[in-house]
This record gives C-alpha cells, sequence and structure tokens, in this order.
C-alpha cells in the first residue's frame, strides 16, 4: 500500500474541488461532486434539506457520537443590476473586499442553465481616460462585470438571459507548484474537504473500524454564517470543524503545519479536546500551532451559538491570504490530515 496520507492525492482532489463554481446558495454541483466521490467508497450520504451532505461511518460505540465538517461553499456574488451600459452592478457572497476580486476572470450562471464569463473591473480602469483611477473607491457602485459578449445596453444583456440573481464564481486560478505549493482561490475551505475524503478513503481502504460512530458533514452555509449548526445527532458528543488557519502578523499558524485554534472571535475552544488534539499531534510526529483567529467565526461555533451541547474543536491547514489569492503547501495538509486520521481513531474524551 503507498503511504500516507499522500501529498499529490491529496492535492489532486484539492485542485478538482477548488475548479467547481461553489459560492454559497450556489452548491448543488459542489455536493453531487463530493457525494459521486464518497458512494464510490461505498460510504452512505444523505443530503440535508439545505443541500449539505452527510456521511456516517459506522462505529463500535453508536451511543457516543463525533461529528466533523468542512465547507464546500465559498466567495461568490450575485447580479444586483443590469447597467445601461450593459455591464454588470454585483452584491458580493461572503467577507471579503472588493480589491481582492478586482481584475479577476469570473462565470455568470443564468437561470436557463448557460454560463457566460466575464472580468470584474473597476468601472474606471482605462488609465487612458480616467485619470484619478487609483485612488477610487474599490466599492458596489464602482466595480462592475465586463461581459464577454457584444452588448451595449441592459436589453443586450438581458437579451443573453443575465438576470438580478444571477450568481457569479470567481476563476481559481489554481496552480501547484513543483516545491509543493498550491495557490488558489477558495483553499478555504475546499483544502479541508480535500482532507476530509482523503481520510474518509483511507479508513475504508485499511477497513478499520472506528471506535464511535462518526459523520462528516460538508456544509454548505459557511461563509455566511450558518452551515454546520444542524443535523447534529442527540448522541454527538465531540465535534471538530476543519476549516482553514489564519496566517499574518502576530499569527503563529503557517503553510507548514496543522493550526489548532484555541480561540477565536466566538470565544474559546473546549478546552480538553484542544489539549487531545495536542496530544495525538505528539504521539504522531505532527506539527502543529496553537493560535488564535482574532476575526473569525467557524461551523463549530454556529454549532455552539445554535444551542447544541456540544465539545467543539477547529483545526486547519494554515492559508495564507485567506479569502484573497489564497495559498497553502502539501505539509500543512499532510499534517491536518494525519492529525484527523488519528484523531477519529481515538475515545471521545468524556469517556
Ligand atoms: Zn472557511
Amino acid at each position: 500500500m503507498e503511504s500516507y496520507p499522500n501529498a499529490q492525492a491529496t492535492k489532486a482532489i484539492i485542485e478538482q474541488l477548488v475548479k467547481i463554481p461553489s459560492p454559497t446558495g450556489y452548491t448543488t454541483e459542489a455536493i453531487s461532486f463530493v457525494e459521486n466521490y464518497l458512494r464510490q467508497l461505498g460510504v452512505e450520504t444523505k443530503r440535508n434539506r439545505k443541500g449539505g451532505l452527510i456521511a456516517t461511518v459506522k462505529g463500535e460505540n453508536d451511543n457516543k457520537h463525533r461529528f466533523l465538517t468542512a465547507h464546500v461553499d465559498t466567495l461568490g456574488a450575485m447580479v444586483k443590476e443590469v447597467k445601461d451600459n450593459g455591464r454588470l452592478k454585483i452584491q458580493r457572497i461572503g467577507g471579503f473586499p472588493f480589491n481582492y476580486i478586482e481584475g479577476e476572470y469570473c462565470t455568470i450562471h443564468m437561470s436557463n442553465n448557460n454560463s457566460i464569463s466575464g472580468t470584474i473591473l473597476m468601472h474606471q480602469t482605462a488609465v487612458h481616460v480616467y485619470h484619478k483611477s487609483s485612488s477610487l473607491e474599490r466599492s458596489e457602485d464602482n466595480i462592475e462585470i465586463r461581459i464577454d459578449a457584444e452588448v451595449h445596453n441592459a436589453n443586450d444583456t438581458r437579451a443573453l438571459g443575465i438576470e438580478v440573481g444571477d450568481f457569479i464564481s470567481f476563476e481559481p486560478r489554481v496552480e501547484i507548484t513543483d516545491n509543493g505549493f498550491i495557490k488558489s482561490r477558495h483553499l478555504d475551505d475546499k483544502a479541508s474537504v480535500g482532507i476530509l475524503l482523503q481520510v474518509i478513503k483511507q479508513i475504508e481502504a485499511e477497513n478499520i473500524k472506528l471506535p464511535h460512530t462518526t459523520h462528516f458533514l460538508f456544509s454548505n452555509n459557511e461563509e455566511i454564517g450558518y452551515g454546520g449548526n444542524s443535523n447534529i445527532t442527540p448522541e454527538t458528543v465531540e465535534y471538530l470543524a476543519v476549516d482553514m488557519g489564519a496566517i499574518g502578523d502576530g499569527q503563529l499558524t503557517d503553510e507548514y503545519t496543522v493550526s489548532i485554534c484555541v480561540k477565536d472571535s466566538s470565544g474559546p475552544y473546549h478546552y480538553g479536546l484542544r489539549n487531545h488534539l495536542v496530544k495525538i499531534a505528539k504521539q504522531h510526529d505532527i506539527s502543529y500551532k496553537l493560535d488564535i483567529y482574532p476575526y473569525y467565526q467557524s461551523d463549530a461555533s454556529a454549532a455552539i451559538q445554535s444551542g447544541n451541547d456540544i465539545i467543539h474543536g477547529l483545526i486547519g491547514p494554515g492559508i495564507d491570504a485567506s479569502h484573497a489569492f489564497e495559498r497553502t503547501h502539501e505539509s500543512s495538509l499532510i499534517h491536518t490530515e494525519k492529525l484527523i486520521y488519528h484523531y477519529i481513531q481515538t475515545k471521545i474524551i468524556d469517556i
């Protein structure tokens, strides 16, 4: 058997995932991809009404469950108005400043199931025409989408089938370098979705009987705050969100280790679970960093805030320049994958 975790395999599935457009609210294709992947492994899955997917692996103990989640939804936008000049005014889905998408290629997904490409630009981009472009605010009023079609006015654009409410996805521009980096939009949180799929594949391949029944929720509303707050079985004791680690000044999280979040904007994560994860990391030579994410909430916070009586935690690969031109290294992916692989084979901490 090939060595596990396998960085090439994990990067390959992440590459496939980031290429599937899935702004929050438009995640059916990404969920279907995950569903098909799990079906091929023979893993039982169920869709929830919100459009997420739950895979359940029965364990020895079916009275106390474990719950892990990663989200397939990403940042994106929606057509707000068809402008008089035939271009599109947009509203953002998820949290990011407009300059993170300025100049980016995008796809408009029309309700008739067709799609058309475009570019996100400042209205006042042409340097030969507009004098103060660099100092103008990157705002909903100034940012527009130039559609790749001959349109001169709103009627021309509408004739293509474009309307208010159409979803817009951003070109991921994924690139994998020879020295182990993966650069792409939407590594948050498709890197973790890929990792969870690899872990499930491995436990199936090795025929591992998990100590506890374990649910894997592929949530689809995390970027707007309520992805993983439902479908938590009454038997669930531990809830672990697998989502990006935040990198920046003052942060310990990096692109080469697994980040274990001790606290974010929602407050501290469960102390006992955090210590349990650290113990596993030490036992298995997994490089980790404990860290605080100053402006962050996860599906685990959403689950707690919805009133679930659970032990909650958050871990994930370190993602540089989050919500913009993201990057991580395969080392971070591998340490995260190893930690999850060993964690789900331990006993729940309150036993
Ligand atoms: Zn995320």
